[in-house]
């Protein structure tokens, strides 16, 4: 059994979503669990929704979720010939289920309804897609992970309930495995014990992925995507940036808090915990090799490169001129747990405290408020965070030449270098 996962650029448009019958019909006769994301840029579109519905904007909110009705309606109709009928009512009941909702007043929280309006987006990319398939020739059941995915009401990062949902996935999915061999799925959403829509966080797909990957003691895991496989550095920003065949779930445990956009922090430890292998596959052309990552340690990795821009730097003073102890660290990292942030760097003085964070305006005015208690609190913006794993001096030249260095933090492994 595999478990494969589309994101959401692999859905993105018509000509893309025709790569997946083809790709599916290369593994015939293996039994599949397919998790598909919202479709292109889908899960933005919705968060407007949301937005406009929670801001009291209800004809915005109507017109912005008619929008992605249109997209994907259109969709259906260039894709769907036979099954075009069936499946529209099937959008309708899921636009049903949201329209219902923003003709409503707000009176729970915000992450509530974001996560309400937001899970649509893989019902419907999924519902189109199983149509699809199933005018391709491949047979298939589509299945609502709600109704499998159990989770905690933490709305926006949801837990999943793992016990439960484990005997739901041995208790549904496995015997739909007796007569389909693909089950098409949603990720990255779930359910409460009360059936109110959770999400798992933002590209949380790839982690849904996995715990079915896990639950179901799948042989492998394949994320489908629109690049050949993980590369050292984003192609984007480093044009010549290397392709890297193999790599050790460590490693991209590593890269993943350094914050490459690789895939979903959660991923690894689901499919680790039961070795499971993980391919980074290209859905454009099939036949790259892609990516492997499993538990052999990888020896003579390129230097691996993240850069990270909107940083913010707060410089923190004992308020008391005394030295900065234990006292002031723990307060410290107390407010980084209340306020839910990620420090990418810490670096303690005597008397001060610096603390690198991404620059999310609201959140360092939060920290930065809460701190004030505690220090004399100075903040700098729009600095880069220069993160180098396997380096070497060439590379950490190179790549810091001509900026100003304003924090540098160096293991055996890996350099970091914030940069103005
Ligand atoms: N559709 C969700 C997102 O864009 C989840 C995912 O694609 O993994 O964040
Ligand atoms: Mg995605």
């Amino acid at each position: 059994m595999k478990v494969f996962k589309f994101g959401g650029a692999s859905a993105s448009t018509v000509e893309r979503i025709k790569h997946l019958p083809g790709i599916i019909k290369q593994y015939h006769g293996d039994k599949i669990l397919v998790v598909i994301s919202a479709m292109g840029k889908t899960t933005n579109a919705l968060e407007k929704v949301a937005e406009a519905f929670y801001d009291g904007r209800r004809e915005d909110a109507l017109h912005l979720f008619n929008i992605v009705k249109q997209n994907h309606l259109t969709t259906a109709k260039y894709i769907l010939v036979k099954n075009y009928n069936a499946t529209e009512k099937k959008l309708a009941d899921l636009f049903t289920e949201a329209e219902w909702l923003l003709h409503d007043k707000p009176v729970k929280e915000y992450d509530y309804y974001y996560d309400q309006v937001v899970c649509i987006g893989e019902l419907l990319s999924t519902t189109i897609i199983s149509a699809y398939l199933h005018e391709e020739g491949i047979n298939n059941e589509w299945l609502d992970v709600r109704d499998i995915f159990r989770t905690d009401d933490n709305f926006r990062d949801a837990n999943i309930d793992w016990a439960y949902t484990e005997n739901k996935v041995k208790e549904i999915v496995l015997p739909v495995f007796q007569s389909s061999d693909i089950i098409i799925t949603q990720g990255f959403i779930g359910s409460t014990n009360e059936n109110e829509s959770t999400t798992l966080g933002r590209e949380g797909s790839d982690y849904s992925a996995a715990v079915f990957a896990n639950m179901l003691n799948a042989e492998s895991q394949a994320i489908w995507k629109d690049v050949e496989g993980v590369m050292n550095a984003d192609p984007k920003q480093f044009p010549d940036a290397e392709f890297i065949s193999e790599l050790s779930y460590n490693e991209v445990i590593e890269m993943a808090y350094y914050g490459a956009q690789v895939i979903h922090p959660k991923t690894i430890k689901p499919l680790q915990n039961k070795n499971i292998p993980l391919y980074v596959k290209c859905f454009l052309d099939p036949s790259f090799p892609g990516t492997v990552i499993h538990k052999k340690s990888t020896k003579n990795l390129p230097p691996i490169i993240v850069l990270k821009p909107d940083q913010a730097l707060l410089h923190l003073h004992a308020k008391d001129f005394s030295f900065v102890g234990e006292k002031h660290t723990a307060e410290l990292y107390h407010l980084f747990a209340e306020i839910k942030i990620k420090p990418n760097l810490i670096q303690s003085g005597a008397v001060n405290l610096q603390v690198c964070i991404d620059d999310r305006t609201e959140k360092v005015d939060k920290l930065a408020a809460a701190a004030s208690g505690i220090f004399d609190v100075q903040a700098e913006k729009g600095l880069t965070l220069l993160t180098i794993r396997h380096y070497n001096n060439n590379i950490l030249d190179k790549l810091t030449a001509g900026k100003e260095i304003v924090l540098k933090q160096q293991s055996q492994e890996t350099v970091q270098a914030l940069m103005r």
